[in-house]
């Protein structure tokens, strides 16, 4: 007997290099040997340090020479399994496909083991049961999707807000909870407010239900994960990293407006994307993925094909889609008009306060001033760590870094020149709350002025802040409401008369393949706040490029025409679907070394000569200069159909790369 060991297999949760195995054998002291099983956290020597790892698997070992040399695992750290065989198998799926190591996938889908896990007390709805029928659409969606339960089928359905979409989900989860099943809802960062899960709630019981929001402590996220491991909550809502909640029973996926940006973790590895890892999850669960949108990306409007379920109306169909007018910026100029409204924003304004309508004013850029330059030398205030320009704030009297947070004094002289003569170019949305205050204060006399707000980043940062604006603004204590995209997302908002894009091309000159795709979803969304009442509203949406496709299909609530033109312009310069992409990214503080490093990794992957792949760069990236480091990128460029495996192909290359499968944007 004494010449059996035990030995387990552990993947260490930290980065190893992808060229290194990312599995590693250790010896098991003899008073651990029957506690140990696959999905186990331990604690590992690992170099120089001591860290976790989880346990792939257990093994006996009957030849000396094979465990000489091995380290003895120093200490267990979880009684039972912390991670299922299916959780394993998607982790091992995004490693492989996002090029990361292993260890820090299986990390990125751990909660934090906490001592004192602590519930966090979601508060109760009152029981709501429509008595609507559902419309014949309705009724044909949730069929074809009870259809395919049982299978990973990807379902895309497709309907403007308001047309039932919600409804028709919770349709199916009645199905799925008398079947004892889970259910995984994905929603964007933004929705994750309470309104968005009080439907939920009163439908199917808070008890029902595990929230998963970022604003959890780690012990409240903790126990949630406990309750759902243990299967007391079956319907699980969270952002992006729910999709890795530790489900026993997986019947379904939803993920509802499939489009927005923050499905995509684009700041940390894993660089993934929450649809291509709920795509793999459904897979392994055989349960269907059901994505549900407006504005579909190109991406998954494309692979959808035929098979699209529609929801074509809005369900009270008396309420017409609102009115879209675009005015042509450049004639408000050419009429000599410099304000940042044009005429007809400023009578509408007028008219729907006038008639007690509430109103949204637009505009996708915080601060006050995009841009600080001096008029004599043309000198730009620019951040040290960043190079970029920087953002002017009244509120807080400074020069802001909108990359790196660094501020600045306000400048009273030129640094270049010692002039006075400094201009603020730009507009942000502190710049549309003092135009917007110096237009009411003239237009309307001694009349009592309406209560305006603001509502960005700035403004919201304060815990219970977002509340109080939607509290707000629902009780109609704020005629007109200023922001950025936050207002644009999660309210079910009525009484809108009115919607004011005070500039539609913060986007769309960013160069970016999808910069287009961008603008038409984020306008469409916003104009789509107003009317939800009786009245459809109105749009007013001020552009300097009036004829551009994406400004124009906002003007007719028009996905399909848009999706064709746009889904031309991919095929023509090789974007996704026809493509795929990988954003290599070499960072630096010292410009020659980053650029060097990128430009030996060209050189390597040009070598490697994989047949269908294009190596574009170094090319320096659109923000040259990032938190004190310079930032050059290669672009990988593959046919959809040549299937390269760029795991093989990027192990090699210097750990200091950072792998980004699938960027969302190539800036
Ligand atoms: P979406 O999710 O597409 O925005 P919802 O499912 O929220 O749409 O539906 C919009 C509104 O219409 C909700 O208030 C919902 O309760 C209601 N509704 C949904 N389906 C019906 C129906 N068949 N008959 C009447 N009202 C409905
Ligand atoms: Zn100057
Ligand atoms: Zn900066």
């Amino acid at each position: 007997m004494s010449n059996f060991k035990r030995v387990i297999n552990v993947i260490p949760l930290t980065s190893v290099s992808l060229s290194s195995t990312q599995i590693f054998t250790y010896l098991v002291p003899l008073p651990m040997q029957d506690l140990l099983a696959p999905g186990m956290l331990v604690r590992i020597p690992f170099g120089s340090r001591q860290i976790h790892g989880l346990v792939s698997s257990v093994e006996m070992h009957r030849l000396p020479s094979e465990v000489r040399g091995l380290k003895p695992l120093e200490a267990l750290a979880s009684s039972t399994p912390v991670l299922s065989e299916q959780n394993l198998a998607l982790a091992n799926w995004m490693a492989r496909y996002y090029c990361v190591s292993l260890g820090l996938t299986i990390k990125a889908m751990l909660p934090k083991f906490v001592k004192r896990p602590k519930d966090p007390g979601l508060v109760g709805y009152e029981n709501f049961n429509p008595d609507f029928i559902l419309t014949d659409y309705q009724r044909q969606a949730v069929s074809h999707i009870a259809n395919l339960l049982g299978t990973g089928a990807t379902i895309l359905l497709n309907g403007i807000t308001g047309s039932g979409k919600t409804e028709v989900y919770m349709q199916i989860i009645e199905r799925l909870l008398a079947a004892k099943a889970q259910v995984i809802i994905l929603v964007p960062e933004f929705s994750l407010t309470a309104q968005a899960v009080e439907r939920f709630a009163r439908r199917f019981g808070i008890e029902n239900i595990a929230l998963l929001g970022s604003n959890l402590k780690d012990s409240e996220r903790l126990w949630m994960w406990q309750e759902i491991r243990e299967e007391r909550r079956p319907i699980i809502i969270g952002p992006r990293s729910a999709v890795f909640a530790p489900v026993r029973n997986l019947g379904l996926i939803i993920m509802d407006e499939e489009h927005d940006p923050s499905f995509k973790q684009y700041d940390q590895q894993p660089k993934y994307h929450a649809r291509e890892v709920a795509r793999k999850l459904s897979e392994i669960w055989s349960c269907p993925l059901l994505l549900g949108d407006a504005t579909p990306s190109v991406t998954t409007y494309f692979s959808a094909g035929n098979s699209v379920l529609r929801l074509p109306h809005r369900i009270m169909a008396d309420v017409g889609l609102p009115k879209v007018r675009i005015i042509d910026m450049r004639r408000e100029m050419a009429a000599r008009n410099f304000s940042i409204f044009s005429e007809a924003l400023k009578s509408e304004i007028v008219m729907k306060l006038k008639s007690g309508k509430q109103i949204i004013l637009f505009l996708n850029r915080r601060g006050a001033a995009t841009f600080v330059m001096c008029r004599d030398c043309g000198f730009v205030s620019v951040c040290r760590n960043c190079e970029v320009p920087l953002v002017h704030h009244l509120s807080a009297k400074n020069l802001l870094c909108h990359h790196c947070g660094k501020k600045y004094p306000l400048p009273t002289v030129c640094p270049s020149c010692a002039s006075k003569r400094i201009k603020y170019f730009g507009i942000g949305t502190e710049a549309v709350e003092t135009e917007l205050n110096k237009f009411l204060g003239s237009e309307l006399g001694d009349k009592p002025l309406p209560v305006v707000a603001r509502m960005d980043r700035d403004s919201t940062s304060a815990p219970g802040a977002h509340r109080e604006f939607y509290e707000n603004w629902v009780e109609g204590k704020i005629q007109i409401m200023i922001g950025t995209q936050m207002i644009g997302k999660g309210w079910d908002v009525s009484r809108v008369g009115l919607v004011g894009i005070v500039s539609a091309d913060t986007i769309l000159h960013l160069p970016d393949f999808r910069s287009n795709e961008r603008t038409f979803q984020t306008l469409t969304q916003v104009a789509g706040r107003a009317g939800r009442g009786a009245d459809p509203g109105m749009v007013i949406l001020q552009t300097y490029n009036p004829d551009n496709y994406a400004i124009q299909a906002v003007r007719f609530h028009d996905y399909e025409t848009f999706y064709l033109r746009e889904i031309n312009e991919r095929r023509k310069f090789r974007y996704p679907p026809f493509t795929r992409l990988v954003k290599l990214t070499f960072a630096d503080t010292k410009m020659e070394k980053a650029l060097r490093q990128a430009d030996t990794a060209a050189q390597r992957l040009k070598h490697a000569g994989e047949s269908g792949l294009e190596i574009a760069g170094p090319v320096p990236a659109f923000i040259l200069k990032l938190r004190g480091r310079y930032r050059f990128h290669i672009i990988l460029r593959a046919n959809s159909s040549a299937h390269v495996d760029f795991y093989s192909l990027l192990q090699d290359l210097s750990a200091g790369v950072d792998i980004d499968v699938d960027p969302e944007t190539l800036l």
